[in-house]
């Protein structure tokens, strides 16, 4: 196994605050949340970014995923937003792919 942070939530070496758990996927509370919804998702196998994936339906996996635990906070209607951030222009700072659930406010565009 990597040495890897998200790898260790994973495997329960670490804590986290669970909100969803499959086969494939683990979703858990941000430590920092940035909006009152603030959960990550991942895959349970380790890939380190976007840039890494070869089978792409992890990306809908992790989208579907992301939309149901919106909808059963109760955000689905008033929105939400799904982020991937990938390598350090984009903001990426774990190296485990992770898609971020934000939603509960008004959240700022991007443009
Ligand atoms: P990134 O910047 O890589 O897209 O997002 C990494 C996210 O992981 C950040 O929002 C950060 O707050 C969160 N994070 C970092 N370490 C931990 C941790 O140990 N536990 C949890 N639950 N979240 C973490
Ligand atoms: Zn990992």
């Amino acid at each position: 196994m990597p040495d890897c942070l998200f790898c260790k939530i994973v495997e329960r070496q670490l804590s986290s605050d669970v909100v969803y758990e499959d086969d494939d996927v683990l979703a858990f509370n941000d430590i920092h949340p940035q909006a009152p919804t603030h959960v990550l998702i991942i895959p349970k196998r380790h890939v380190a970014t976007v840039n890494d994936v070869t089978d792409a339906t992890v990306f809908s996996t992790l989208i579907v995923c992301a939309r149901d635990i919106a909808r059963k906070r109760g955000i689905a209607d008033s929105g939400y937003r799904v982020l991937l951030n990938c390598n350090p222009d984009g903001g990426q700072t774990v190296y485990h792919l992770h898609l971020h659930l934000l939603g509960g406010r008004q959240l700022r565009g991007l443009g």
